[in-house]
């Protein structure tokens, strides 16, 4: 190194009461999972599907309308997807037999997953568009990711965000009124 250059250390910043940020999980594999797939034409979950189910396509299992999908670069061990068969962004778009089995087919993931990993807590969740930390935005797919003691926190990991948490009781009365 010339003397000139600067050394520059990262530390991930620590979580305390005086400093709410949240630790940063370091994940450099999602960089080429993110990259190869908008490199390539078509969707990755739906060529999956045209396989079946397998350990190449990585689907565990398959009802009528949806499946359980090994995410191929996890967050923890364990990380699977469960996605509707239709090539969809919008959760809204379902009809009621898709929305219904997504569902029911998460709770055989969730069960699945404690049974094969007995983890200590899992965090379930959707990435709805990029801006969310979706890394495939045009096909719907929960997340279920099991967590234990340490690892890391909740929304750095699902979401790549921060929950900013005096906002959240206005969101919460925002809210109350629409959802009668
Ligand atoms: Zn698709």
């Amino acid at each position: 190194m010339k003397k000139t250059e600067k050394k520059v250390e990262f530390k991930s910043p620590k979580s305390t009461d005086e400093n709410p940020r949240l630790p940063v999980i370091f994940a450099p594999w999602r960089n080429s999972y993110i990259k190869r797939d908008q490199s390539l034409k078509g969707c990755v979950f739906c060529d999956g599907l045209k396989k079946g189910v397998s350990f190449e396509s990585l689907i565990v299992y398959s009802a009528k309308t949806c499946s359980i999908f090994l995410n191929k670069f996890p967050y923890n061990n364990g990380h699977l997807l469960v996605i509707p068969h239709r090539h969809t962004p919008d959760l809204a778009s379902l009809n009621k037999e898709e929305f219904n089995e997504l569902h029911e087919v998460l709770l055989k993931a969730h069960s699945a997953i404690i049974k094969s990993h007995n983890p200590q807590g899992i965090n379930i969740g959707l990435n709805l568009g990029r801006a969310a930390g979706a890394g495939i935005i045009d096909h719907l797919h929960y997340h279920l990711v099991p967590r234990w003691s340490g690892d890391t926190n909740f929304m750095p990991i699902i979401g790549g965000t921060k929950v900013i948490s005096e906002e959240l009781e206005q969101t919460y009365n925002k809210l109350l009124p629409l959802l009668v």
